[in-house]
């Protein structure tokens, strides 16, 4: 089984507060994993961020900060507003992958998880299982969900690819964003920054400044940390870039592509 997440900011204008969705990005990646899956027969899942969808009423609404009791209609309406902007795009998503002859079907983390402060705690994945066994491929991306603690709370497609991974056991977990993995520090805004081929600690960045200022989940630094968690458990990622033309189909043949690897080994 293959995790691959392709992020937000390669399928939207992530800084722009506009919901536009790049179709010419999606439609290459799709036609990559159509490519390799003719290749040969692979088990996959995939996430989707929320990009410039999912972040702007997300953060409009503060939905994850604790709120009074007389702001729930408003905070309602803001759960329902991220919730429909995000299954749009997920729309996009789906629509563009079915054409290109993928049977993807989308699994919305609204309508089966839960979470405690911010991190899921249930999610029944047995539906994903039944899917796969099929020869679907079940679509997850970053969502808001209701929370034991703060009544809602927005969940990012890194978290989602933690939640899998550690529940599913991959054989492979790839991230698909718009650079080339990890350096010590933001890579669009430092000439000098480094790149890590290798990644086993949050103390080897030198800033934790996360990505646009849009993003409510954290950005690089975000994903990172959801990483970590796996490496922990011995599950090991790689963060690549799928703007890169044939990045991902290379991935998914298993050919060498420049990335990070997380893991927590040397
Ligand atoms: P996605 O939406 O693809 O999941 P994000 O936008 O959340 O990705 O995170 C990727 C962005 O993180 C990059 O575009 C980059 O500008 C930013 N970033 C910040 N710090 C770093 C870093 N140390 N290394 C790599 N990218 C970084």
């Amino acid at each position: 089984m293959i995790i691959l997440k392709i992020g937000g900011s390669i399928l939207t204008e992530k800084d722009s507060n506009e919901s536009e969705v790049d179709t010419k990005s999606l439609k290459r990646i799709a036609s990559e994993i159509k490519a390799s899956l003719d290749k040969s027969f692979k088990e996959l899942i995939i996430v989707h961020g929320a990009g410039s969808f999912g972040h702007p009423p997300a953060k409009k609404y503060r939905i994850g900060e604790e709120f009074d009791k007389s702001e729930y209609p408003e905070k309602r309406i803001g759960f329902c507003e991220t919730q429909n902007a995000v299954k749009k795009l997920n729309m996009y998503v789906c629509e563009a992958f079915i054409e290109e002859g993928l049977p993807v079907v989308a699994v919305p983390a609204s309508s089966f998880m839960t979470a405690t402060n911010k991190r899921i705690t249930h999610g029944d994945l047995d539906q994903f299982k039944k899917y796969l066994n099929k020869g679907f491929i079940p679509v997850i991306y970053g969502d808001v969900v209701l929370d034991d603690e703060l009544e809602i709370c927005v969940i990012s497609g890194d978290q989602l690819i933690q939640y899998l991974a550690m529940n599913l056991n991959p054989e492979s977990v790839i991230l698909g964003t718009d650079v080339d993995g990890v350096y010590n520090k933001n890579p669009k805004t430092h000439d000098d920054a480094m790149f890590f081929d290798k990644f086993s600690s949050i103390e080897d960045l030198d800033t934790l400044e996360g990505t646009t200022n849009i993003d409510v989940t954290g950005g690089m630094v975000g994903k990172i940390k959801e990483l970590l968690y796996l490496a922990d458990l011995g599950i090991e990622s790689k963060i690549i870039n799928a703007e890169v033309e044939n990045n991902i189909y290379k991935v998914l043949e298993n050919e060498k592509v420049k990335g990070t690897v997380i893991s927590r080994g040397n």
